[in-house]
């Protein structure tokens, strides 16, 4: 247990229905029954956990703050695994700061950011995994994220890889059998047997692995340049997709001078959309910083949606849209199918193409499905466990390429013992992820991105 007792507002700033006040910690009730008042006889710390009250937050000289309502934890029944109230007061800044007030003069130290969830994860309530899915949850962009999220909050990514450890941990232990009887035949214990069970965890890691980058496209959103040369539509398309006023129309070429940036949600993906300006050779200033920085968005975007106006023959500036386009995630949107076709549709054969007229909103589900396909996004099954940021991601890579080496070392016919070190680093890698063997500063970094009174 951790010794201090914490406290901060855990609900939004700004005005609103209610504000919660978090306290958490050894003294937790202790501290709160001197800032809440019950109007019956029982004090918060006559009560037993999962209890509510009904009464006033009070100032430590007992003036009264605010009509408020204190829940009542008793460890390890809370969110914290640690004694917890939380004093509900009316919404908005000065209610809420006067019982805090209150709180801290009762005792309690301000809670740093996500101390309520890292005291959650210190007291085993909840593994590595389950506190930053806490994060993807507050922050999540659509259903889908939501959904992600929810999955890895339930303990799924915890309990796979807690599998893939004990596997892991039985085939080290099956080797060092082997390897102190070398001459006794144990049934299912070989080389070959022991080959097979590393394979055996290095394809349920290769399967976890494999399903990151469209996890990231849901929760994280996909960085996405709309680009193109002036006058295509591409401000046109922003708008459709984010059914915005976002960039401004008009038949001048070069409106869009600088980009224009949104967060679109199409189907399961979540688009981090920047419309550009049109790429074409200029002599003004302006516009020229506008064109390099289309093209260096280009170059760093995840995804990028080149558009073409179909309507006039192809010309220099189009294929040199083309050409930037080579070898980057994908699709060539060919604009403006309600006017008679003029361009050559044979300059997109190595493309991924969606035919669509922006400015009638025309083609729009097949460019959405194409999004979804490409992201890939659309491959996520119901079941499948998704890793949900970086540091997950190179904890099971690490542990992948281990196993390999691993596999590779038995096969060689290295000595068990080396084999056995391989093994040891891919249980670390693992134990790292679920937050098991964690270092301190792994920790801290995890924590120090959540919000103050979560
Ligand atoms: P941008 O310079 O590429 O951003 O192009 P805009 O979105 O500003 O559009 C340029 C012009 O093309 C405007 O007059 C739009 O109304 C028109 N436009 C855009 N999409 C379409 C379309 O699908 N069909 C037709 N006929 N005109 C379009």
């Amino acid at each position: 247990m951790t010794e201090n007792t914490v406290a901060a507002i855990s609900t939004p700033k700004g005005e609103g229905a209610i504000s919660v006040i978090r306290i958490s910690g050894e003294d937790a009730i202790k501290i709160a029954d001197k800032c809440f008042m019950p109007l019956g006889s029982k004090k918060l710390s006559d009560l037993s956990g999962y209890s509510a009250a009904y009464g006033k937050a009070v100032k430590g000289d007992g003036a009264r703050i605010d009509e408020a309502v204190a829940l009542v934890f008793r460890a390890p029944k809370s969110y914290t695994g640690e004694d917890v109230v939380e004093i509900s007061v009316h919404g908005g800044a000065v209610s809420a700061r006067e019982c805090l007030k209150a709180v801290f003069e009762a005792g309690a130290l301000p809670a740093g950011a996500g101390e309520f969830t890292k005291r959650a994860f210190l007291n085993g309530k909840i593994d590595l995994s389950e506190a930053e899915s806490v994060m993807e949850i507050i922050g999540a962009k659509n259903e889908a994220a939501l959904s992600l999220a929810e999955c890895a909050r339930e303990g799924k990514i915890g309990r796979d890889i807690e599998k893939i450890t004990e596997r892991l941990l039985y085939t080290a232990a099956s080797l060092a059998a082997y390897s102190d009887f070398p001459d006794e035949d144990i049934e299912g214990l070989d080389e070959e047997s022991f080959t097979s069970m590393l394979s055996e965890c290095e394809n349920k890691l290769v399967r976890l692995l494999s399903t990151f980058e469209s996890g990231q496209a849901v929760l994280a959103g996909v960085p996405t340049a709309i680009v193109g040369k002036p006058n295509v539509g591409k401000s046109t398309l922003m708008n459709m997709l984010s059914r915005e006023e976002r960039s401004i129309v008009t038949e001048h070429a070069g409106t869009t001078r600088d980009i224009v940036e949104t967060q679109v949600n199409v189907g399961t993906v979540t688009l981090i959309l920047s419309d550009t300006a049109g790429i074409h050779d200029t002599d003004n200033e302006v516009e020229h910083i506008g064109v390099d920085r289309a093209v260096k968005k280009l170059k760093t975007s995840s995804l990028v949606l080149a558009l073409f106006d179909m309507s006039r023959p192809l010309d220099a500036e189009d294929k040199k849209v083309i050409d930037l386009c080579k070898g980057k995630k994908c699709i060539a949107v060919l604009n403006k199918s309600d006017l008679p076709l003029k361009a050559d549709v044979s300059a997109f054969r190595d493309f991924n193409t969606v035919t669509v007229s922006a400015k009638n909103s025309e083609g729009m589900d097949e460019l959405s499905a194409k999004i979804e396909e490409i992201c890939g996004a659309g491959s996520l099954t119901g079941s499948d466990t998704v890793l949900i940021n970086e540091r997950q991601y190179s904890c099971a890579l690490r542990a992948q390429k281990a196993i390999s080496e691993a596999k590779e070392a038995l096969i060689s016919g290295i000595t068990l013992d080396a084999v056995t070190v391989l093994i040891d680093d891919a249980v670390n890698a693992l134990s790292e992820l679920s937050g098991k063997r964690a270092s301190e500063s792994v920790i801290d970094e995890v924590f120090k991105n959540f919000c103050i009174g979560k």
